[in-house]
């Protein structure tokens, strides 16, 4: 495979931005790459990169891609939106119906604020605990990634973990201290931690199914058991489900688990591809955001009319009947043969797979946390990614990170995968 030109665009790039990348997960340097690949066109479940190599994409850019590339209802809404003008600054009325198309899929969220990201949503979800309840201190879980505000860059999972650094520099030793993180999927240490913390804690953040140190779901009762001690130290309970809304079904983990948060924090999908946060949750509590209330959030790109209208079709889409199972078996069936595959050659491995969503773990043992997480060998991951790559398989460059179907994908893309992780699997042995 030829891959010349990816790697003179990154040496132009690392002149000009900062390793030559605008996100650290975008990078290969956990997978022992010279340069990442430069991808110069996307359509359906594919990509093109810059040297005219053609990859079947599972990155789905980590997630909104949930129908494929340039889906044709996506690009037709932004088109169609831009020649009424891209930005107002003034209200509109898609904000209100796009807001109660997501209030109608996720009813916890009564009321709602659109913002620009994930890290957004997540750092005003903490900012309104604060506020309401009058104090300072959250708990997270070990590896569970929330975005890149100061607070929550404690512990991190995802692209810090991949790159060795789970606290950052420039956080102030102050900040950390207001964070504790205890293990995913242990209530008991939920349950200490609130003993000794309890009045200080203003919330208990979570990522209600895990996507950021692979797929990991909560153990049976885990959630319910968050709402209980939480609600019963004073704290609230805020979801973050930036990669799970919409991803498993038409709604987020909370509406398919049948567990209430007080807080929600969404981005992603929700914005088709364009980009977008929200947070919202119970009225009571939305009611201290200013304009209302004491609490602070203001955004001058937020609620623009593009991402709105990406991301209003883009959830009409899902909402087709069948959307999910098709996702699902596609899951299923890659989870099976990744398995079978594991097992003829002789490689340990786990496949933590939840509906379209799936992590392929190099290690021995269930993988149920973090500290089981980074169990999965790191150079057997890198050489499986290389080696997929080479088949025009294209997967995250990390090994915590999730491969994610579309509705773009078809049997055919299934079947080629799988011929391409049993070469990748002779390979490994070799
Ligand atoms: N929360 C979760 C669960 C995420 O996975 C991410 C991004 N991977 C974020 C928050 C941050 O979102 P963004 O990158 O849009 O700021």
């Amino acid at each position: 495979m030829h891959i010349e030109k990816s790697h003179q665009l990154h040496k132009r790039a690392q002149e000009v931005i900062v390793g030559g990348v605008n996100s650290p997960s975008r990078s290969f340097r956990a997978v022992g790459g010279e340069s990442p690949i430069y991808m110069k066109k996307a359509q359906g479940a594919y990509f093109w990169d810059v040297d005219g190599n053609r990859y079947i994409d599972y990155l789905a850019a980590f997630g909104p891609i949930i129908l494929g590339h340039a889906h044709p209802q996506i690009t037709a809404a932004i088109f169609s939106s831009s020649t009424n003008g891209i930005l107002y600054g003034t209200p509109h009325e898609l904000e209100i119906l796009f807001a109660e198309q997501i209030r109608q899929a996720i009813p916890s969220m009564q009321q709602l604020r659109f913002v620009n990201s994930g890290t957004e949503a997540v750092m005003s979800t903490i900012r309104l605990a604060r506020a309401f309840t009058g104090r300072d201190k959250i708990i997270k879980f070990a590896g569970c990634y929330h975005g890149h505000a100061d607070l929550v860059l404690v512990a991190a999972g995802s692209g810090p973990s991949t790159l060795g650094t789970p606290d950052s520099a420039g956080i102030p030793q102050s900040i950390a201290q207001e964070v504790i993180t205890i293990p995913y999927n242990q209530p008991q240490l939920l349950e200490e931690a609130l003993q000794k913390w309890g009045d200080q804690i203003a919330a208990v953040l979570v990522e209600p199914l895990v996507g950021n140190f692979g797929i990991v779901p909560p153990a049976s009762g885990f959630l319910e058991s968050i709402n209980r001690l939480a609600h019963a130290h004073g704290a609230l309970v805020i979801y973050d489900e930036v990669i799970t809304a919409f991803r498993f079904h038409y709604g987020g983990v909370q509406t398919l688990f049948d567990v209430e948060p007080d807080l929600t924090a969404l981005g992603k999908i929700i914005g088709g591809g364009l980009p977008i946060g929200a947070y919202g949750g119970k009225k009571e509590i939305m009611e201290h955001v200013s304009p209302e209330g004491p609490m602070y959030q203001a955004g001058t790109m937020a609620g623009n009319p593009l991402s709105l209208a990406a991301g209003s079709a883009c959830l009409s889409t899902l909402a087709q009947p069948g959307t999910y199972q098709r996702l699902e078996q596609m899951g299923t069936t890659l989870h099976d043969q990744i398995l079978n595959l594991g097992r003829k050659f002789d490689i340990p491995l786990q496949v933590n797979q939840y509906g379209g969503a799936f992590t392929v773990y190099f290690t021995e043992q269930e993988v149920t946390d973090y500290e089981t997480a980074k169990k999965s060998d790191d150079q057997q991951f890198a050489q499986f990614f290389q080696l997929l790559l080479q088949e025009g398989v294209y997967i995250a460059p990390s090994k915590y990170e999730a491969w994610f179907l579309t509705t773009a994908h078809t049997e055919q893309e299934i079947e080629m995968t799988i011929l391409a992780i049993e070469k990748s699997f002779k390979q490994m042995k070799k």
